[in-house]
Order: structure tokens, then C-alpha cells, then sequence
């Protein structure tokens, strides 16, 4: 018979560690200005994934979401282009391609990463489906610009055709709208969380998760929208009991009158300052503004920690050193 500490041992519950969610700018794969090539988005993929690796040194289970604006506008450009010759897929399915592909060169650099550590870890992608209400307004009123830049005249003809909305984008042409409706919850939540615990690496909630309603007859249905990968972010960080939420951009700090000439890097905001620079308008919309939106709901509901920074200055960040900080209660 096996000895009782021995049994115990096999038996006993791990001491769980923290799970750190970070969200990673879909610019992260491709830089303003870099080709949109797939070497630009590998080249991006092993420096960022290198750069996780101070997470899984400081003992954390990580979960990692990323964006996909620029990867599934490409897909929506090629799927217009080739209309004719090949059948179109709807933007839920693009959505998930675009989770696939990402997913797959985060683990091939992920795993890359991990070998020349010695560290021993597996990764996995979890094709993320998000649930969003159908009476949601946002499917009344799309404001999401997606997809590529056309002519007015282009944009009509497109907008009679296949039944788009369409919008003029802040001076640089006109495009496609679909709504973006709030995440509700993330489907396949249990089993990104059973993973993390499990010390397996888990890449999800791409592109803020592929759209599905519930119809009348309560079966699951894609529909044609995106969901803010920020929200999503931060509702997974809720949904799995993560401690720590990482909002990875492009720039190293969120800043108060960002952009104008009294311009000031923030350092530790409490929720309840946040709350109040949100409301005094310092977080622009669709850009930083969904970023403390999404740190606001993860630190009520039991979150502990969330950061925003960039990856350069993801390390200092961690260590108290750089990036701003929001702390829930204490
Ligand atoms: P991501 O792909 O990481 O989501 P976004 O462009 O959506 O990137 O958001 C990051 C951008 O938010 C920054 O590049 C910056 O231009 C903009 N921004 C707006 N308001 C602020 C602010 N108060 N502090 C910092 N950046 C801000
Ligand atoms: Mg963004």
C-alpha cells in the first residue's frame, strides 16, 4: 500500500497560481507602416512572444487575446475581391480564420520561445466563441468601421449590393460599418480557465471572440458584427478569476489630455480615480477609452490588479517600474 504522505501528495489541491490575462493591440502583429506581409506578422509574433516569457518566469498562467482589425480587414479585401469566383464567408467565420491563423504562429513562437528557456509548458488557441444580446442597440445603430477604404461612389454601389451599412471614416475614405455589440460572456470560458490552471498557455478571445446570438429558438446563430477585444478581454479576466490584466498597446502609459501640450503619463490611478478621469473625457473612444473600460469591469468584479503599457515596457511595468497602474480594492 502507499504510504499516506505519499497518497496525500498525489491527492492534494496545488496551491493555484495567479492568472494573468494580457491582451495584446491586433497593431501588435503589424505596426503602422510595416507591409502587411506574414513575415511582418512572425517577425511581431517572436519578439512579443519573447516578451510574454517574464510572465511565465514571475509564475504566472497566462492567457493571452489579441486584436485583429488590420489581419481581418485583409480577409474582408480578399473575400470582396474574389466575390465572383469564390463563395463568400460572413464576418463570424472571418473572424474565426483570423483566430486560427494568429493563434498558430503565437504557439509556434510561444513554444519557440519556451525551448530556449527550458521551460516546460504547452500552448494551445481556443476557437472563442462570444455571446452577444440580439436586442443589443448596437445591432440598430453599426458604428464599427471595418474592412477596406473605398470612393463614395464605390461605397454606394457596395452598400445597394450587398446590403451594408456604410460610413465616412475621419477624412480617409469610406467604408463598411457593423455593429459592436457588448460581450456577454465568453462561451468557452471554463475551459480557457481549466487550461490556464492546468499551466497550459492558452491564446483566446481573438479579435475580441467571433460573434453568436441566441435566436428565438435558443440555438446558437454567428452573426455579421465584431466585439471590442478589449471588453472581451476584460470579461475573461472576470469569468476565470484572473489576478492580473495586461492591456498591451502602443504606447507605454495611458496619459491624462493625451496629445496636448500639458500632457501627463499616469503612474497608479485608483477605480475610483479612473472613474473620474473617464468622466472628465480622457480616454478617447474606440481607442483608450474601451482599454479602462474594460479595467473598470475587471476590478469590479473581484479583479486585483490591471496594467497598461507597451512591450517594450512590459518587464519595468511589472516590476512597479513603468506603465499605468489600476488597483481595485485593497
Ligand atoms: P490597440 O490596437 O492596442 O487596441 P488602439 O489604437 O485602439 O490600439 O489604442 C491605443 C491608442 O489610444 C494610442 O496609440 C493612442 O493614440 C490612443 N489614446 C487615446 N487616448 C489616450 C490616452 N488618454 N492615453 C494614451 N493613449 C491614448
Ligand atoms: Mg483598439
Amino acid at each position: 500500500m502507499r504510504p499516506t504522505s505519499d497518497f496525500q501528495a498525489i491527492v492534494a489541491p496545488q496551491p493555484a497560481k495567479p492568472i494573468a490575462v494580457v491582451a495584446m493591440g491586433g497593431h501588435a502583429f503589424m505596426r503602422t507602416g510595416q507591409p502587411a506581409t506574414f513575415d511582418t506578422h512572425l517577425k511581431n509574433a517572436a519578439e512579443i512572444s519573447a516578451r510574454m516569457m517574464t510572465l511565465i518566469e514571475r509564475d504566472y498562467d497566462l492567457v493571452i487575446t489579441h486584436g485583429n482589425g488590420p489581419q481581418v480587414g485583409m480577409l474582408m479585401q480578399q473575400t470582396d475581391i474574389a466575390r465572383d469566383q469564390v463563395p463568400t464567408m460572413p464576418l463570424d467565420v472571418l473572424v474565426a480564420d483570423t483566430q486560427g491563423w494568429l493563434g498558430h504562429i503565437m504557439q509556434q513562437e510561444m513554444l519557440n520561445q519556451l525551448r530556449r528557456r527550458n521551460l516546460n509548458r504547452f500552448v494551445v488557441t481556443m476557437v472563442t466563441q462570444v455571446e452577444v444580446d440580439k436586442r443589443d442597440p448596437a445591432f440598430l445603430a453599426p458604428t464599427k468601421p471595418v474592412g477596406r477604404f473605398m470612393s463614395e461612389q464605390e461605397a454606394r454601389a457596395a452598400a445597394e449590393q450587398h446590403g451594408w451599412e456604410i460610413v465616412e471614416d475621419s477624412g480617409r475614405g469610406w467604408r463598411r460599418v457593423v455593429p459592436s455589440p457588448r460581450p456577454q460572456r465568453v462561451v468557452q470560458w471554463r475551459m480557457i480557465q481549466d487550461s490556464a490552471r492546468h499551466g497550459h498557455i492558452v491564446i483566446a478571445g481573438g479579435g475580441g471572440g467571433i460573434p453568436i446570438i441566441k435566436n428565438s429558438y435558443d440555438d446558437y446563430v454567428g452573426v455579421e458584427a465584431v466585439i471590442d477585444k478589449d471588453l472581451t478581454s476584460g470579461l475573461l479576466a472576470s469569468s476565470i478569476g484572473a489576478e492580473l490584466l495586461v492591456i498591451l498597446t502602443d504606447v507605454p502609459h495611458a496619459y491624462v489630455n493625451y496629445g496636448k501640450p500639458n500632457q501627463q503619463a499616469l503612474g497608479a490611478v485608483t477605480a475610483e480615480e479612473a472613474e473620474k478621469l473617464v468622466s472628465q473625457g480622457h480616454f478617447a473612444p474606440g481607442s483608450m477609452g474601451p482599454k479602462v473600460q474594460a479595467i473598470q469591469s475587471f476590478l469590479k468584479r473581484g479583479g486585483r490588479r490591471a496594467l497598461i503599457t507597451d512591450g517594450a515596457s512590459l518587464e519595468l511595468a511589472l516590476e512597479g517600474r513603468g506603465g499605468t497602474h489600476f488597483v481595485g480594492r485593497l
